[in-house]
């Protein structure tokens, strides 16, 4: 009996293939990074080739590192980058462009002319989403209209679009040689083009954004068998039986599996999800409605999504553009060097602004300055931007649920800082909790997988894996959070009109 499940976590900055066994526990992982690609301001790219040889590599170190073969692996489960966008050939396996990843903001110009006719909201109460360059839609667009002969090949069927899942699962299972062109409905739900209730392709909406039917995914659940892995691989025959996108399947991980739960991932961007349960709850306050999971026939779980595009980028962009630190921990050690911001605040508002106000006029701003303020007080503002935004969309779900939180489950690179931590949970009021297992994504995606073919039998099993690491309670009074609460949002007023 194989003893063990094995993610690949396809994520935006690198790929990894993490190996678990059955107690949720890692027992080996494999990871590389992939070029990030900047070709003009506002626009990232990935290349689709080099994302799938990183993801067969990643397979080998797993496996190698803890010494295991295919016949130990009951599934594969798939997490994914969400949203960022690759098209290629039906005939030759090629992408047709780079993959256009979900922070780049070129399409723009598209997203007014589609808002032009019926607003940003235009499409909300099919979708969940207001238009914004944020989805894979608008980005499928570009490419027909910018590609040269993508539009005609689209239009005779010789094109295929997916997420990174997608992919990834169609190269997995033979790419030209019979490759699987599926995705999940928590995958299709970014793109715009899913009804939420059907959980199908929209045909209008499809026509308003002249996108062939012929080049998407079939939708499926987020756990079952969608094939094999193909006998070029490492892992022949072992089937693929869980997708998610990225968030979904930390919360998923994080076992945050019924109505009232949520958790908060802090990476390249954060991204809050609260689950609904089997109801579809449209916001009144600037989140995103979004699938959860679905498993097999079951029906639907639904989620509140508070997506925020700029947390750990902007502790990178100090190391990367400033040359303020040598590497993303060293923000913590300059943070410390101070008391508090001295005054300063940093809106990152470097892709506009996500949830809740989704302002794409938005461009980032540092105010508050004094000659008082130095290194170490920029440093702690660009920390405690996170925590900000985070209250901000922490504020939405509390008013859509009129339940409020009373705790907040967190994961993602982020949250090896514990100063960010402690501002975390005093400027919420709640606190903040951590899990043994922070590789909630990875697991998340194993854990689908692992449901679909009975390696594990149920929820509760899942449920009785999760464990506390570490807590941190608020301890800063109620007068100094509000005046903080004041100054920010103030600050993140400046940055609104910014571009014409
Ligand atoms: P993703 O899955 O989006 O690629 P991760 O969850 O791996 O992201 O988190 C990486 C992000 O976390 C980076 O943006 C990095 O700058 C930030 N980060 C990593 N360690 C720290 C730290 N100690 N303090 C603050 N930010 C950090």
């Amino acid at each position: 009996m194989a003893q063990y499940v094995i993610a690949i976590d396809q994520g935006t900055t690198s790929s990894r293939a993490i190996i678990f066994d059955k107690a949720g526990s890692i027992v080996s992982t494999g990871q590389l990074e992939h070029e990030q690609i900047f070709p003009q301001a506002g626009w990232v790219e990935h290349d689709p080739m080099e994302i799938w040889n990183n993801t067969r590599e990643v397979i080998g170190q797993a496996l190698s590192k803890a010494n295991l073969t295919r016949h130990d692996i009951a599934a594969v489960g798939i997490t994914n980058q969400r949203e960022t966008a690759v098209v290629w050939d039906r005939t030759t396996g090629l992408p047709v462009y780079n993959a256009i990843v979900w922070q780049d903001t070129r399409t723009q110009p598209i997203v007014d002319r589609l808002a032009a006719d019926g607003g940003v909201e235009r499409f909300k109460k099919q979708v969940g989403l207001p238009l914004a360059t944020y989805f894979s839609g608008t980005k499928i667009v570009w490419i027909l209209e910018n590609v040269e002969g993508a539009r005609a090949k689209a239009d005779a069927g010789e094109l295929m679009f997916g997420t990174t899942d997608s992919w990834v699962l169609w190269n997995l299972t033979g790419g030209l040689e019979g490759g699987v062109h599926a995705t999940d409905v928590t995958n299709a739900s970014r793109t715009m083009f899913m009804d939420l209730e059907t959980l199908q392709w929209d045909d209008d909406i499809l026509a308003a954004f002249d996108v062939p039917r012929s080049m998407l995914p079939e939708i499926r659940s987020s756990s079952e068998v969608y094939g094999t892995v193909n006998e070029h691989s490492l892992l022949r025959e072992v089937p693929i039986a869980g997708i998610l996108g990225d968030q979904q399947a930390a919360t998923f991980g994080q076992a945050a599996f019924d109505q009232g739960e949520a958790k908060n991932t802090y990476g390249t961007g954060n991204f809050l999800i609260f689950n609904t349960g089997t109801e579809i709850v449209h916001s009144k306050n600037g989140l995103l409605t979004t699938l959860g999971y679905k498993l097999g026939d079951a029906e639907p779980h639904y989620a509140l999504e508070g997506s925020i595009a700029v947390t750990g980028a902007l502790v990178q962009w100090l190391r990367d553009n400033l040359g303020m630190i040598s590497s993303s921990e060293e923000v913590e050690t300059l943070a410390k060097s101070v008391d508090d911001n001295g005054g300063a605040y940093f809106v990152p508002a470097f892709s506009g602004l996500f949830a809740p106000y989704w302002r794409s006029d938005a461009r980032g701003a540092l105010v508050g300055l004094t000659r008082f303020v130095n290194k170490g007080h920029i440093a702690r503002a660009a920390l405690e931007a996170t925590a900000f935004q985070t209250r901000e969309v922490i504020d939405a779900v509390n008013a859509d649920s009129g339940v409020p939180l009373t705790e907040i489950k967190v994961d993602g690179g982020m949250i090896a800082n514990n100063t960010l931590m402690q501002f975390q949970a005093d400027i919420l009021g709640v606190p903040v909790v951590r899990p043994v297992v922070a590789e909630t994504t990875a697991l998340g995606a194993a854990y689908a997988a692992g449901l679909a073919v009975g390696f594990w039998s149920d929820l509760d099993e899942l449920r009785a894996n999760w464990q506390e690491d570490s807590r941190w309670t608020p301890q800063m009074t109620v007068a100094e959070r509000d005046r903080q609460l004041r100054n920010w949002k103030k600050a993140v007023t400046k940055t609104f009109g910014w571009v014409d």
